[in-house]
């Protein structure tokens, strides 16, 4: 009988030279290219390796394309510095789908996780964790993707001058985060600079760029300590991260249900937005939750239905707003922000 329970659990491969086909694969074919998550570990001139983990979420192909423009332009030469690379969920990538359904979240699985202890892709990552950390890596990288419309930004989750000149290098906005336990980011915070490195929507070549001249400037630079840079970098907090309730029943055509969202929601991330904003239609008295940093459900704080109408009562920043039904049920709706301040 096959089922979700007879699956192979993932063992994770090692290399230290790049897989023949490797700089040509799509997403889809590295599954059968690598045969499973696959760390690899490539030499350079500057020993302290940089990590960086790419589809970590099967469907965000922009660290794969990053990775292979990087490592396309220096074929044949010694890279400035050794080289780090996680290849990560090639199973869920071969589906074009962010996870497996029978799979837990590869960016939930880290060490630091709560939901996902002794899982064979919990034992993976705390393998991986344990070699960046003993080998001395000056820097933790994940490449991802959003599904909804979003600026370039970075996800922190410690506020050091190390990280936010780290995060001032990829983009203009960064958002601290220390909310959800067993992400690649999380489980660095302070051991090694470490950030996410949210490279907008998928399958796009401008982005992929984006995201490659960012490693290649890291795998350049001698040394990582802050510079210039960091104080022109807007810096937001999670206010919490926003679910609609599984008992609620969810549409962004219009088509009849208890929540009827826009479909073009994500127009609202990183706008800072006034109380009022509508977001949509409800006939439930809260149809999200909104989980802050300490567990608590404090959505009755941010959101009001109100003759049927669903607004935001406080002025907030969304981020990762997005209109896909199914990352809405996989993951969440998105996140409410409030901009800090220069420390
Ligand atoms: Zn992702």
């Amino acid at each position: 009988m096959n089922g979700p329970c007879e699956r192979a659990a993932p063992v994770l491969n090692r290399c230290d030279t790049l897989p023949p086909g490797f700089l040509e694969a799509r997403p889809h074919e590295l599954a059968d290219l690598l045969g499973g998550p696959t760390l690899i570990e490539l030499p350079g001139e500057c020993e302290a390796p940089l990590f960086v983990s790419i589809l970590m979420h099967g469907n965000e192909d922009v660290g794969l394309g990053a990775i292979q423009r990087v490592l396309k332009a220096w074929r044949g030469r010694s890279l400035p510095r050794a080289l780090m690379v996680l290849v990560g969920n090639v199973a869920a990538a071969a589906e074009g789908v962010r996870r497996q359904e029978f799979q837990p979240d590869y960016n939930r699985v880290w060490p630091g996780t709560l939901d996902h202890i002794g899982t064979a892709e919990a034992q993976m990552m705390a393998e991986v964790h344990e070699r960046v950390i003993a080998r001395g890596a000056c820097a933790a990288i994940d490449l991802h993707n959003n599904t909804g419309r979003n600026p370039f930004y970075s996800v922190i989750c410690e506020r050091s001058p190390e990280v936010l000149a780290l995060a001032g290098r990829f983009a203009g906005r960064a958002v601290l985060f220390r909310g959800v336990p067993g992400t690649q980011t999380a489980s660095f915070a302070g051991r090694i600079p470490a950030m996410t490195a949210e490279c907008g929507k998928p399958a796009a070549s401008a982005h992929e760029e984006w995201a490659a001249q960012f490693v290649t400037g890291v795998l350049e630079s001698r040394t990582l300590s802050p510079g210039e840079g960091e104080d022109d970098l807007e810096l937001y907090r999670t206010l919490g991260v926003v679910r609609v309730r599984e008992d609620v029943s969810l549409s962004f055509d219009g088509e009849a249900a208890d929540l009827i969202l826009a479909h073009d929601i994500d127009r609202l991330n990183f706008v800072a937005t006034r109380p009022g904003q509508m977001l949509g239609r409800a006939n439930h008295a809260m149809p999200l939750t909104m989980t802050d940093g300490a567990g608590r459900d404090v959505a009755g704080e941010f959101f009001v239905v109100e003759g049927g109408d669903l607004r935001l009562s406080r002025p907030v920043t969304p981020a990762m707003l997005t209109g896909d039904p199914r990352i809405v049920r996989q993951d969440c709706l998105g996140y409410l922000m409030e901009r800090l301040e220069p420390a």
